[in-house]
């Protein structure tokens, strides 16, 4: 019974380096437990000297190893798992000054047989697609967006502005870094998109929810990448996709019934 959401959750992921930087900076991951919990992971890695790749990939490692450490708590299994990253890169940045600034964002998406959890820190994000309409999941922690809150930017000039990278939260900066957590409910055929802001930057959402819509979920990362590829390439591409399939998605909602969603800051 607890691998029941596992049994029926197909997943996809790819991760490109674009066509104009020189190396990956991102990585992502998908995790699994025998008691059925799955955990997928976006991280988005910066600095110079190798240091953004270290970074994402040393978030994952440390997301993963406390994901599998077993916790039955989803909300507080994230918020450590994503402290136990963030004293990580940042112990291996002050052992070793070519990687010093580095960081990472992360965005993660536990799914287990109650429901679902998501986890950010930076700008990378997660969509839902239901019923043909696309929602983020995740709040991007940018300049940009924090501006585009107070009113002061419009979301269109947010996405050509030149700070437009600039991050106020990450991996690797803050020993008390602030992490969002949000439980989500599933439904059956729920369609989950991780990805890098290499992607949303690219494509536009209609033509995110196109390709999730019209291909199998491992034609559609390649599609996904590919896409935004063609339109600029501009930085790392990475994609993770998950759709819940139909067998275990009574069980979810009948745990997680009741239970509103809830956004923790
Ligand atoms: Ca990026």
């Amino acid at each position: 019974m607890s691998s029941a959401v596992s049994d029926s959750l197909h997943t996809a992921s790819l991760t490109d380096t674009g066509s104009v930087r020189a190396v990956n900076q991102d990585a992502c991951q998908e995790f699994g437990r025998s008691d059925g919990w799955q955990l997928l992971v976006v991280a988005d890695g910066m600095g110079g000297h190798a240091g953004g790749e270290r970074a994402s990939h040393l978030a994952l490692e440390a997301i993963g190893q406390v994901f599998a450490a077993g916790s039955k708590d989803a909300e507080a299994l994230l918020r450590e798992a994503y402290e136990a990253a963030n004293a990580h890169i940042l112990a291996e940045a002050a052992s070793d000054p070519q990687l010093d600034g580095m960081g990472t964002t992360a965005v993660s998406l536990l799914i287990h047989p109650g429901g679902a959890v998501t986890a950010n820190v930076g700008d990378s994000r997660a969509y839902r697609l239901r019923a043909q309409r696309i929602e983020a999941l995740t709040e991007d922690h940018s300049w940009v967006q924090t501006e585009v809150r107070k009113g002061r930017l419009s979301p269109e000039e947010a996405n050509t502005h030149p700070y437009r990278n600039r991050l106020v939260r990450c991996l690797g900066y803050d020993p008390g870094v602030m992490v969002d957590v949000r439980a989500v409910n599933l439904e059956p055929g729920d369609t989950f998109l991780l990805c890098s802001d290499g992607l949303w930057g690219e494509l536009a959402e209609s033509e995110i929810v196109r390709i999730l819509e019209a291909e199998d979920l491992q034609q559609a990362v390649r599609t996904l990448v590919e896409r935004a590829d063609q339109n600029g390439g501009r930085d790392n591409i990475t994609a993770v996709v998950a759709r819940l399939g139909e067998s275990s998605v009574s069980e979810s909602r009948r745990a997680g019934e009741g239970r509103p969603e809830n956004a923790i800051l």
